[in-house]
């Protein structure tokens, strides 16, 4: 049996910290679900407003993934057009966390990829399963360590916070303990902060950033920013766990360039005989004890455009005892599948359709329109009147939200060339005259159709 390598400490955390870089992209004010402990939705929470009943049952398919208790289900969120879908999806994917994989994919990406289309499939289930991977570690006595931590620590968020601890010889991840936590917490340790753990004792001492710049610590630490203990024997530390998905594993045994592959997105096919073996490997290693998986969700928009051949794959693809959960989206109504001269419900076959879990989005009240425009303004740092504000709402009403939320940015073009600080009724339209939405312009073919190419 081949020896195989996870890329744990090279390509695994590198592509995460790659991943972790934002922008402000089109669901980018979406931070979770935003439900309380018992998964009730607050009217507005964690950028998400109003869909209390889908952002519950979201909430309650969370839960159970994080409890290991749901894999190969699936599940629609079904809905029209800009009610949500994406965003509820998104909200999913932040309240999983980092270590449970989360895959999205759009219908119609399936059919331009350079491969085929069950091999893209084969790829996105597999990119959606993890292997949480346990390794015995030590760290060598007499040694301090240095730390990062991702997440201000002493706030609920902490719970989950992971640091990044150095020695002399290692870097690794680790998840914080409570006990750590506690003793952390009193020394008002955040993000980016250096500390020192003396792990005989277990004593924190907060380094602070302008130590961690000065001469001192550089003498200390020297080029590679570690020193000598002076006192005390550092414990040997058990048990650290990665998270690396199926198909980075697929990827680093299955090229020469191994993870390489992986940041230029350029895997190509991968041979069924590795991935058989990779999974003998990884049962193997999770009958040992040294490993398990995670079953993550792969999220497929636009599932309309999906094809039978696909459907059919995805059918089998869920019986497979490594299947992840399935989140599918459609705005279609009834409608043919694609390949088939049937008609379906959302154009999804009667067998998948058959074993979905279907939540539903509701279209949104005026006040909720105004409250995700209000959302989108903050997160984009734009500033608005209220009248501004009033006529973009009367637009979302009256065309589309997706449409109102993407008249922001070009609004603030204009009021920033007009050298004012808030975006006004003048700058809205102007921008509503440049940019027609589809009414306007299905309006405008019908009346001038004969002009038009056939
Ligand atoms: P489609 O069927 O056209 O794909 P959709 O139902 O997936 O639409 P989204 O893309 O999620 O709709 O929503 C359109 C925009 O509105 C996105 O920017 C999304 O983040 C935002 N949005 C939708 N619903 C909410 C909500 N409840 N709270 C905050 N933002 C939302």
């Amino acid at each position: 049996m081949m020896e195989l390598d996870t890329g744990v400490n090279s390509s695994g955390q590198r592509e995460r910290e790659l991943s972790r870089m934002e922008r402000i992209g089109a669901h980018s004010h979406v931070r979770g679900l935003g439900l309380d402990d018992a998964l009730e939705a607050s009217e507005k929470a964690q950028g998400l407003v109003g869909q209390a009943k889908a952002r519950k049952a979201a909430g309650l398919i969370v839960r159970m993934i994080k409890e290991g208790k749901i894999a190969g289900r699936a599940v629609l969120i079904a809905g029209q057009p800009g009610t949500g879908k994406t965003a509820v999806a998104m909200g999913m994917s932040q309240s999983l966390g980092d270590d449970t994989p989360f895959t999205k994919l759009t219908g119609s990406e399936l059919f331009s990829l350079e491969m085929s289309k069950t091999e893209a499939l084969t790829q996105a289930l597999r990119r959606s399963i993890g292997v949480r991977i346990k390794e015995e570690t030590e760290i060598l006595e007499g040694e301090v360590v240095e730390i990062q931590i991702d997440k201000p620590l002493g706030t609920s968020e902490s719970k989950t916070a992971k640091l990044t601890l150095k020695t002399t010889d290692m870097e690794t991840v680790y998840d914080l303990g409570s006990k750590m936590i506690e003793s952390m917490s009193k020394e008002k340790v955040t993000s980016g902060d250096v500390i020192v753990i003396d792990k005989a004792t277990g004593k924190v001492t907060k380094l602070g950033r302008s130590f961690a710049r000065s001469r001192d610590y550089d003498a200390m630490s020297g080029s590679t920013r570690f020193v000598q203990c002076p006192e005390g024997e550092l414990q040997k530390r058990k048990e650290v766990t990665h998270v690396v998905s199926l198909h980075e594993i697929d990827v680093i045994n299955s090229r020469q360039q191994g993870f390489l592959a992986l940041f230029a997105g350029d895997t190509g096919e991968i041979k069924t005989e590795i991935r058989d073996q990779i999974d003998t490997k990884v049962t193997e290693w999770r009958e040992e004890g040294k490993a398990e998986f995670v079953p993550g969700v792969l999220f497929i928009d636009e599932v309309h455009m999906l094809d039978i051949e696909c459907f059919s794959f995805l059918n089998r693809a869920l019986e497979s005892t490594m299947a992840p959960v399935l989140v599918i989206a459609s705005n279609r109504g009834i409608t043919r599948i694609r390949g088939t001269n049937y008609r379906s419900p959302h154009g999804i076959p009667l067998d998948l359709l058959d074993r979905l879990l279907i939540i539903h989005t509701k279209p949104y009240t005026e006040t909720e329109i105004r409250e995700i425009l209000a959302i989108r303004c903050e997160e984009e740092d734009v500033q608005m009147t209220e009248d501004g504000e009033k006529l973009l709402t009367k637009i979302g009403v009256e065309t589309s939200l997706r449409y109102a939320i993407y008249m922001i940015t070009a609004a603030a073009l204009c009021c920033a060339k007009r050298k004012a600080t808030k975006v006004d009724i003048e700058d809205i339209k102007r921008t509503y005259a440049l940019f027609i939405d589809v009414g306007r312009s299905t309006q405008f073919l019908r009346e001038y159709q004969r002009d038009y190419m056939f």
